[in-house]
């Protein structure tokens, strides 16, 4: 039996839960239609056996006014398709339908009794079993309200009792006794089944509850793993992910989109110098100031490093795709503050259009990368959106890709050397190895070109390691004091197992190790500045030595200079070549008197005329190099000019 509290409490329709409300309403919509039937049917019943008996009014009159009431409540609940939202309206609505149980329950009750004072012992009997049995069904029909089940069995089961016992007939009066006891127990039983289904909601809810809990948990995790934690920025998977949708709208509706990639331009030498807590701060900084830049279209994602992407959901072209890239690197060439330290940081921007650049996102991202690349190399800075032009580069990329991996490429690579002279004393030093190649099916081919080709395409390593045997094997036809430099790529720079097979070749051609220079240009340096300077000591540790070459082009941070083991520095031609403006004159000098400084040799490329020769000799530089010694030439050739050169030198 439930405690009164709890009763009371589970009576108190205000106390109920909304959720209770709906689910006592939803059952109610069904079962009371069928209670006002139930009690049209009985009192039919009733009516029909005491028509000849009773008044009309009380058989006929009644009987339909009753009739209409219930046809009435019928229409109304059946009307009502839905559950009201709101739960006060619903316990509004029970409460009437408790109070109107009583109202029913005494017309019902004070008509039936009236009835019972007609006919003979089987009419009477009639009323007191249709009293019982609707009672009965009553009760069942409320089990989801048993407010009205309770107001109901009270206001038929008292007066019905009551009315039996005053007329002192033992068999109506047990009758009565008997149905008063049954209807307790029904009750009881409503009480104890409503208190279940009470428990089933409340449990409904709590699974309700936690499966949005667990949903919403999971989608937070969703979210954590498609977002930057430094930045709070989509990341990588988002970017890629969401470039797929976007590709699947616009096959669906015909409309472009475009994708950009942003690169920092100097985000690793301030790493480097300032240390990774600001450079942590200062990407935060970069991507707030992207998001504030960017238009509702565009989505900025981080993906990783110093390198941003770009969803521009607009139906773009190449020229808006361009405009919206070049508006944030205009962004980030403003500087950066954090901590009182102004940065000025600067980014690239490549940009790729779908479908134009490319049908799929493998390739619209390779396609973007190469315009990134393109803004990098040619014009930092800016934005570069990938264009026909750049396909047709592609293109010859490719055949040269697929020249390099040709079977005879051992026999149609060269090594040209090119002097390096000591300006002072008019001797030849050493000499630059540079690489030549006449492609079976492609004809003459730059080294600037193929050397990024091989690069980009993974073959770097296996041509490096090839031209360093060569240019081995063809320097041992020069005279035995000259020294031999040979130019290092990126990637090399960064490869222990290219490092290694340059060691093992040197030990192997039995060289003095120290004959040996490596030029390494400071944007490979740059590009994995530690992975660089390991590399520089271990080669360094070896004996062999060290250029910093193209030196003035890349990031020319005197902070890195310091850290970085090298022997000598190059100082690139653009320079030389520039030395009659007093800008290109300033440079050299500072470069000079750096050397000086830092004590490191300092080489002079690109000297062209007498009077450059003159300058630079003036500026205190000791070696140089330039079409105005020589042309790079075969090793025969240039052993035969080194040994004229030495001739003229000694006859004077
Ligand atoms: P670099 O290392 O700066 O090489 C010097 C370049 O300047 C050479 O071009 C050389 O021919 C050219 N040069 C020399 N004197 C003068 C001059 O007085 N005026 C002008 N305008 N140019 C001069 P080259 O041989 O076309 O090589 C271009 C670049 O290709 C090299 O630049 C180097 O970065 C790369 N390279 C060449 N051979 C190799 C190689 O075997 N391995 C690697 N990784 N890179 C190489
Ligand atoms: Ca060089
Ligand atoms: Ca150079």
């Amino acid at each position: 039996m439930p405690k009164p509290t709890k009763l009371f409490a589970l009576l108190s329709l205000s106390q109920a839960s909304p959720e209770l409300l709906r689910a006592q309403y939803a059952e109610l919509q069904r079962q009371v239609p069928l209670m006002y039937a139930l009690l049209m049917v009985n009192a039919c019943a009733v009516a029909f056996t005491h028509y000849e008996f009773a008044p009309v009014y009380l058989s006929v009159g009644v009987v339909s006014v009753l009739f209409s009431v219930c046809g009435i409540r019928i229409v109304m609940w059946l009307s009502q398709r839905s559950i009201p939202d709101d739960p006060a309206l619903i316990a509004r609505q029970l409460r009437r339908t408790v109070v109107l149980a009583g109202v029913i329950s005494i017309a019902f009750i004070a008509w039936s009794l009236a009835l019972d004072r007609y006919g003979g012992p089987y009419e009477r009997g009639h009323v007191a079993l249709y009293i019982a049995i609707t009672v009965i069904g009553c009760i069942f029909c409320l089990t989801h309200l048993p407010q009205a089940a309770l107001v109901v069995t009270a206001i038929v089961t008292v007066p019905y009792l009551v009315h039996y016992l005053t007329l002192d007939d033992p068999v109506f009066f047990a009758m009565a006794l008997n149905i008063f006891l049954v209807t307790c127990v029904m009750i009881q039983v409503v009480l104890y089944s409503f208190q279940s289904f009470a428990k089933l909601v409340e449990s409904q809810v709590d699974v309700a509850a936690k499966s949005a809990e667990t949903q919403a948990l999971s989608e937070e995790n969703a979210r954590l793993a498609q977002t930057d934690s430094l930045t709070g920025l989509p990341n990588r998977r988002y970017f890629f992910a969401q470039m797929e949708r976007m590709i699947e709208r616009s096959r669906a509706d015909g409309r472009r989109f475009a994708v950009g990639l942003v690169d920092l331009d100097r985000f690793k030498p301030v790493n480097d110098t300032y240390g990774h807590i600001l450079g942590d701060e200062l990407l935060a900084d970069v991507a707030v100031r992207m998001v504030h830049g960017a238009g509702g279209s565009v989505t900025v994602c981080r993906l990783g490093g110093d390198e941003f992407g770009l969803l521009i959901a607009d139906d773009v072209d190449e020229a808006a795709a361009e405009t919206l890239g070049q508006h944030f690197c205009d962004l980030l060439a403003q500087p950066f503050e954090i901590d009182d330290v102004q940065i000025v940081l600067g980014g690239s921007c490549g940009l790729a259009v779908f479908p134009d650049a490319g049908d799929d996102a493998p390739t619209l991202f390779d396609r973007c990368d190469y315009a990134l690349y393109h803004s990098k190399s040619q014009r930092r800075g800016q934005a570069t959106v990938f264009s026909i032009e750049h396909e047709i580069r592609i293109r010859a990329d490719r055949a040269i890709e697929t020249a390099l991996q040709s079977a005879t490429i051992s026999e149609e690579m060269e090594v040209h050397f090119q002097p390096i002279v000591d300006i002072v004393s008019g001797h030849v030093v050493s000499v630059e190895a540079l690489a030549r190649w006449n492609s079976s099916t492609l004809g003459r081919i730059s080294p600037d070109v193929f050397i990024a080709v091989a690069e980009r395409s993974g073959l770097i390593s296996g041509l490096t390691l090839m031209l360093f045997r060569k240019a081995l094997a063809d320097w041992s036809e020069l005279p035995g004091q000259i020294k031999l430099c040979f130019n290092l790529s990126a990637h090399d720079v960064t490869s222990s197992e290219t490092v290694l097979g340059l060691i093992t070749a040197i030990r192997s051609s039995g060289v003095e190790p120290g004959r040996i220079t490596f030029e390494l240009t400071e944007t490979a340096v740059m590009r994995n500045f530690e992975v660089a300077a390991r590399a520089i000591g271990l080669l360094r540790s070896f004996g062999v030595r060290v250029a910093l070459d193209d030196f003035g082009t890349g990031y020319s941070s005197l902070g890195y200079l310091h850290r970085l083991p090298i022997d000598r520095l190059k100082i690139d031609r653009s320079f030389i070549a520039d030395l009659t403006s007093p800008s290109g004159r300033n440079i050299v000098t500072a470069i000079v008197g750096l050397c000086r400084d830092l004590k490191l040799d300092c080489i002079v490329e690109g000297v062209e005329s007498g009077e450059q020769l003159a300058e630079v000799k003036a500026l205190g530089c000791r070696l140089a190099q330039g079409y105005l010694f020589s042309q790079p030439m075969p090793a025969g050739q240039c052993a035969s000019w080194i040994e004229a050169r030495d001739e003229r030198a000694a006859t004077g």
